[in-house]
């Protein structure tokens, strides 16, 4: 992303941004879903093994409604990631 011209990026989005602060707020990266994010082949490990670990917990009958829908929305935003990277 570029600092002086951060359109797009979904980091910054609604975000009340500290006095001063430049560039993306890492901690809100949506790389699912920012133009500005690159997944490159050396990062589809990494996302798939996110993918296989959420989907072990979703396998388990332990997980209270709320976790299991939190989990379900991280699935759907890796799964969003690894669809990016093929196309
Ligand atoms: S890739 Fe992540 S950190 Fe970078 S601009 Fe997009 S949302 Fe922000």
């Amino acid at each position: 992303m570029n600092d002086d011209d951060p359109i797009g990026a979904k980091c910054l989005e609604d975000a009340i941004i500290p006095d001063g602060h430049r560039g993306p707020l890492l901690d809100r990266c949506q790389p699912s879903r920012c133009p500005n994010s690159i997944i490159a082949a050396e990062h589809i490990p990494i996302w798939t093994a996110e993918q296989s670990s959420l989907q072990r917990m979703l396998d388990t009958d332990t997980l209270a409604p709320n976790h299991r829908r939190s989990i379900q929305a991280q699935l759907k935003e890796v799964d969003r990631v690894l669809d990016r990277s093929t196309q």
